[in-house]
């Protein structure tokens, strides 16, 4: 079962040497890219932080060279024993940063039910849980991923099993406090809330609480949250004592080496375009992102008909559906994306060369995150956002936040005007098989429109959202024409298309 990570060994093994370092301070880093951590000016090692032989050995196996800000700046005073409030965002490194201390102590007075990390969304909860395991591999850490939508039976398993270190979404968590015999976290060492201000966000606050009164006080407590809310404020007066503040960036910010364009276009050839420039940069591995789980589904079914290796990731996907397209992106198997918001906080997907905004995220703060999927750990990459008339305010608007102003992408309008018809008729198609299949079938207009915000909301059209609500799973019916329509090939639709152009 994927949501238990194990390793043969159990932890046990001489002390590690305790780390002091220096005790820490708030500190403002350089803009950082929240889906890679921006290399460190310092030039101080894991070694230098404390961390002990073992785990500077797991560290360099990762390919962590040297600790990111973030984990300078919170490694050493975790490893005093202190509570840590940490600003810092998916990408800062502070996974590891959370992880090497509790492994650290973990190592020296190994026990089971030693941590719990509570993370908002499941893809996160798994993320960290693979880490966790990573890291603690050299000293044998067993691991449970605790999240909704799984079944409750092989967790309870997992847990029979005694791990050393849970990680979890809270509602499921509670599901087993209150229901799974012989489970309890009395003897629980270590706590760590991630992305607090989503689990407020998502109003897990009720269950937090029930969960606060089931652990021991007496316990090392780590918050870590992109932005310091009332909410969050809140919680850490009610749960850390004496925490020292860590902030490695309160500025969202886009990188240097990633190269912002947008597309301006006429809403009702928003498909073509889409087309052309997937045709264009198909060397590349993109993610396409989608206000709404329609238009994920449908943009995915119509790349796949004209012959693009796309996969769609959303909430209205099943738990084990959507960490199935994560895989098979992340292996390569399908190099285009097409998600929604879901998938754009949080996760860790390696090595995207373009991110394509196909709708305008209404939200600044979601720009720089969707657009952080690319251009990481130095390397370079591009995004281009589809800019439709009722949007350029929207795009004025992201421009102020990142302090940049994104470059025009040149196409070529008549390669453009040539996929007109190829690109209806697949849409026509993949609203004929959304129909068939249940998912919806609000493809054509009203499914842009409703993209767009301009349109009648359908259930399937509402913008997509990541909790445990939807859980229904889309039923992945083949359509009956996909076959023939991939084995045109789209290098025989497409041969004559838009070559004309390049940047
Ligand atoms: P996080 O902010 O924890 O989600 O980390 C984002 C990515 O950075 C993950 O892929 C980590 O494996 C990676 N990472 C964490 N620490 C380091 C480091 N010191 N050097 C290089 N990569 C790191």
């Amino acid at each position: 079962m994927s949501s238990e990570a194990s390793s043969s060994r159990s932890a046990s093994g001489s002390p590690a040497p305790s780390g002091s370092g220096e005790s820490s301070r708030s500190r403002s880093a350089s803009p950082f890219n929240p889906s890679a951590p921006e290399p460190s000016t310092s030039n101080k090692t894991f070694e230098d932080l404390g961390i002990s032989k073992e785990l500077c050995q797991a560290c360099k196996s990762l390919g962590f060279k040297k600790p990111t800000d973030i984990q300078i700046e919170s490694i050493p005073p975790a490893l005093e024993g202190k509570d840590i409030i940490g600003l810092a965002q998916t990408g800062s490194g502070k996974t590891a940063a959370f992880t090497l201390p509790i492994l650290q102590s973990l190592w020296e007075n190994p026990q089971p039910f030693f941590a719990l990390v509570m993370a908002p969304t499941r893809e996160l909860a798994y993320q960290i849980s693979q880490q966790v395991t990573s890291l603690g591999s050299g000293i044998g850490v067993r691991a449970a991923t605790i999240v909704g939508g799984m079944d409750m039976m092989s967790q309870s398993i997992a847990l029979s099993k005694r791990p050393h270190v849970i990680v979890a979404t809270p509602g499921r968590l509670m599901d087993h406090l209150e229901n799974t015999k012989g489970f309890s976290l009395k003897n629980l060492k270590y706590l760590v809330m991630d992305e607090a201000d989503r689990l407020l966000d998502m109003d897990f606050g009720p269950i937090i609480d029930k969960i606060l009164k089931v652990i021991p006080k007496e316990r090392n407590t780590y918050l870590f949250s992109a932005t310091m809310t009332t909410k969050v404020a809140k919680l850490q007066r009610a749960s850390l004592n004496k925490p020292v503040r860590v902030e490695v960036s309160s500025k969202y910010s886009t990188v240097e080496t990633l190269l912002q364009h947008y597309l301006l276009l006429p809403l009702k050839s928003k498909d073509s375009h889409l087309i052309y420039l997937t045709n264009e940069l198909s060397s590349s591995s993109m993610i396409i992102f989608t206000r709404t789980v329609n238009d994920s589904q449908r943009l995915s079914i119509i790349l796949r008909r004209l012959g693009f290796p796309a996969i769609p990731l959303h909430g209205q996907m099943s738990q084990s559906m959507r960490l199935a397209s994560l895989n098979k992106f992340k292996s390569g198997g399908r190099s285009i994306l097409v998600a929604t918001d879901v998938a754009s906080r949080g996760l860790d997907i390696p090595l995207v060369d373009l991110v394509i905004n196909y709708d305008m995220p209404t939200n600044s703060k979601d720009y720089v995150h969707r657009v952080g999927r690319t251009a990481r750990a130095g390397r370079s990459g591009k995004s281009i956002t589809l800019v439709t008339q009722y949007d350029v305010e929207i795009l004025q608007r992201i421009e102020s936040h990142i302090g940049k102003k994104m470059v025009s992408f040149d196409v070529d309008k008549e390669a453009v005007n040539v996929l007109n018809d190829t690109v209806n008729k697949a849409n026509r198609e993949a609203a004929l098989e959304m129909r068939e299949s249940g998912t919806g079938g609000a493809g054509g207009k009203r499914g842009r429109d409703n993209g767009q915000g301009h349109g009648k909301r359908g259930l399937d059209d509402d913008r997509d959202r990541d909790d445990d609500s939807y859980q229904a799973g889309i039923p992945q019916k083949k359509g009956k024409h996909q076959g023939k329509v991939n084995g045109n090939g789209r290098s025989n639709k497409f041969s004559n298309a838009g070559k004309k152009q390049r940047r």
